[in-house]
């Protein structure tokens, strides 16, 4: 997972955050063997900030379709430390791996942690 971390701290760098500071990466790494990365794109309406979560997965669908499913996803905010927020949960979800058993790597307490997306948003919702 290492790699994927490295991909979402470059990615990182490049992030618009100019009213939080908070600068997040992330990349993601389909089922297909795509590998794709987003940052966090604020705006002065605060309303409109797209987290880099999200960012990426758009970047995924666009590239590989409707049909793409995500097998792990690494995000880190520098020199911060927090796991995917609900709204990106959900999200990830609708791209997940059956079950929910997409890998989603983060920090906490200065150490890589991993968790299922089924662990991080148990009984997701689902129009089906
Ligand atoms: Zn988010």
């Amino acid at each position: 997972m290492a790699d994927l971390m490295d991909l979402a701290r470059a990615a990182a760098e490049k992030a618009y955050a100019p009213y939080s500071g908070f600068r997040v990466g992330c990349a993601l790494e389909t089922a297909a063997g795509g590998r794709f990365t987003g940052v966090n794109v604020e705006n002065a309406s605060y309303g409109l900030t797209l987290c880099a979560e999200r960012s990426a997965v758009c970047q995924a669908v666009s590239a590989e379709g409707p049909g793409l499913r995500i097998a792990r996803v690494a995000v880190i905010c520098l020199g911060h430390e927090f796991p995917p927020c609900g709204a990106c949960r959900q999200m990830l979800a609708e791209f997940a791996l059956t079950g929910g058993a997409t890998e989603v790597t983060f920090l906490k307490d200065g150490r890589l942690v991993m968790r299922t997306l089924a662990e991080l948003l148990p009984e997701a919702f689902q129009l089906a």
